[in-house]
């Protein structure tokens, strides 16, 4: 991969990023489709990055279907998907990873230590790797993206970083690889997490500035599903990601739900008027 990439840059190819955990859907087509149109070479990269789950959490259960992805990307007209090996990603000699101070504490960090640095790292060794001029990330995860960021400014990485709307089902479920894990009582209550997101929305239309009126509302309503057990829901600066108390700039409703064993999450930005 490496070698593929030096050769593209001396030919002065530009090459787009995809990074992915695989089992694909639309909303990672949606970045490949960007980055096709965006750039002379789509590079696709699934890996289930084991360094970025605890220890109790699904590493070995995510769903995997290289063969289908692999069908998925040829669709698209990707040109290169690089799939490494956990061992030749993390070699029994690895030592070096990357962390991210402050950004992480909070949100899905603080409810998944070491999540984030385990996403850095991985994240890192991939721009290393492919040589990207430009990577593109989902808003879904918007607490990754604001990490990816401070990453390649902070170490001054020489690529673009595009952060693209969340795909949605038509019922407003955020795309995601998990929502395969949802029964079918599940499946319908996992529109709550939307539902909660325009609730809190419609109240700071209506003219409600206090955040913890507006978590207190979201909070009761996913409440009312039998299966949902709330993580967090947030109301965050937009791109500090610090608490906000009063809404009266852009600021991120993002919210965490158990829906039975499936953690979901989502998030919306809203301005104040
Ligand atoms: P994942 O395979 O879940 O690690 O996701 C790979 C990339 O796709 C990340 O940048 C995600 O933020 C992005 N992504 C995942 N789900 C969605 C979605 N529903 N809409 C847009 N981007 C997404």
């Amino acid at each position: 991969m490496r070698q593929n990439s030096s050769r593209l840059k001396a030919r002065n190819k530009r090459i787009g990023l995809v990074p992915t955990m695989g089992y694909l859907h639309e909303g990672h087509l949606g970045l490949v489709r960007r980055s096709v149109k965006e750039n002379d070479v789509t590079v696709v990269s699934i890996f289930v990055n084991p360094s970025q789950f605890g220890p109790k959490e699904d590493f070995a259960k995510y769903p995997r279907n290289l063969k289908r992805d692999e069908k998925m990307l040829r669709g698209e007209n990707t040109d290169i998907l690089f799939y490494p090996s956990v061992n030749q990603m993390y070699p029994k000699t690895y030592l070096t990873y990357v962390n991210i101070e402050g950004l992480t504490d909070f949100l899905c960090g603080g409810a998944r230590p070491g999540h984030f640095k385990g996403v850095a790292t991985v994240v890192a060794k991939l721009f290393n790797i492919i040589k990207p001029d430009t990577a593109y990330f989902g808003q879904k995860d918007a607490q990754q993206a604001a990490v990816i960021k401070k990453l390649v400014s902070d170490l001054n990485m020489d690529l673009k970083i595009k952060v693209l709307p969340t795909a949605r089902e038509k019922d407003g479920l955020a795309l995601s690889s998990r929502n395969s894990y949802l029964g079918a009582k599940e499946r319908s209550d996992a529109k709550v997490l939307y539902q909660s997101l325009l609730l809190a929305k419609r109240m700071a239309k209506g003219g409600e500035r206090s955040s913890v009126k507006i978590i207190t509302a979201a909070k009761k309503l996913i409440g009312k599903k039998e299966t949902a057990k709330i993580d967090y829901v947030e109301i965050v600066d937009a791109k500090t990601l610090q608490p906000v108390k009063k809404i009266s700039r852009e600021v991120l409703v993002a919210l965490a739900v158990h829906i039975g064993k499936t953690r979901l999450i989502d998030n919306i930005t809203l301005k104040a008027r």
